[in-house]
């Protein structure tokens, strides 16, 4: 497993790699967890080479969020990621990956207008920037993201149609701890008390998936998926159900079999940490 720290390495490293065979990116941000593995393993299967990049992103971070705080254990990653048979672990500086005159934004309207990125205004300008210069730098064939965070996953799907980068995002289901609880680096941060309160989650989506049909309205399975919440003492952020194309939330009074492929999303904190989730309502899923 070769580690590189800059963009030029991994582009001749994955230049040469290209010529016998597909190669395949998975970004994370490290604090890596079984959800991480299962979209490295994914990757293998899918190309001979593999490559995993870790870097807390500071792009994706406004000022007031966790970016010092992020958990960060780059020897831990490299230990997990040893046995999967990962290729080249790309590891930039942030001086040497954003110099000083680094002047470029990719913003990809509409599908931020809503959920996470009504939000977090500036939260998808800083994945998408970074994925792109991901992508370039590591001539990726193709690139594995968590449904995890759907939304960013349907961004970076635009991005790739809109500027017709000749690679493809493949999606991988969400990996959940034994209670539900989507796995995330995040989830360290929680207190026993806001791990408790947690498992409302899983619980809520899954009551939705359940009770989703065609003459269901989108009230009647926010209305108690809000309530159950926050009886359990998270604070909302957002609840939604949106359809997997466009993510526009839409009204209470609205039938589920109206919508194309209905999905729900939940954007909650429990105390200081914010937790996102989200299930397909429909038969058929992304
Ligand atoms: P992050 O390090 O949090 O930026 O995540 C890196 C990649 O791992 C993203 O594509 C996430 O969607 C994905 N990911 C994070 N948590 C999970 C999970 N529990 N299941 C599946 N994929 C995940």
């Amino acid at each position: 497993m070769i580690i590189v720290k800059t963009a030029s390495e991994i582009q001749a490293l994955s230049g040469a790699w290209k010529k016998e065979g597909p190669v395949a990116l998975v970004p994370t941000m490290g604090a890596l967890h079984e959800g991480h593995l299962s979209l490295v393993r994914r990757a293998k299967q899918l190309a001979p080479r593999c490559i995993v990049s870790i870097f807390v992103n500071p792009l994706q971070f406004a000022p007031h969020e966790d970016f010092d705080k992020y958990p960060r254990a780059f020897e831990n990653d490299l230990a997990m990621l040893k046995p999967v048979g990962v290729d080249a672990v790309f590891h930039p500086v942030a001086s040497e990956f954003y110099p000083a005159d680094f002047s470029t934004r990719v913003t990809v309207s509409s599908l931020n207008d809503y959920l996470c990125g009504k939000s977090r205004p500036h939260f998808f300008h800083g994945v998408a920037t970074v994925c792109l210069k991901l992508f370039q730098s590591s001539l990726c064939d193709l690139a594995v993201f968590g449904e995890k965070d759907f939304q960013q996953m349907r961004i970076l799907e635009k991005m790739v149609e809109d500027f017709n980068l000749p690679m493809r995002i493949v999606g991988h289901p969400i990996v959940r701890e034994a209670d539900g609880l989507a796995m995330s680096s995040r989830n360290q941060y929680l207190s026993t008390a806001d791990r408790a309160m947690a498992r409302a989650i899983p619980e809520v989506i899954f009551t939705a998936r359940a009770k989703a049909q065609g003459e269901k309205t989108v009230g009647d399975l926010l209305t108690p998926a809000r309530e159950s919440l926050a009886r359990a003492g998270l604070v909302i952020d957002y609840v939604e159900i949106a359809s997997e194309k466009d993510l526009r939330p839409r009204t209470d009074a609205e039938f589920i079999g109206g919508i194309e492929q209905p999905h729900l999303f939940v954007a909650v904190k429990a105390s200081a940490t914010r937790l996102i989730d989200n299930v397909a309502l429909g038969n058929e899923s992304k």
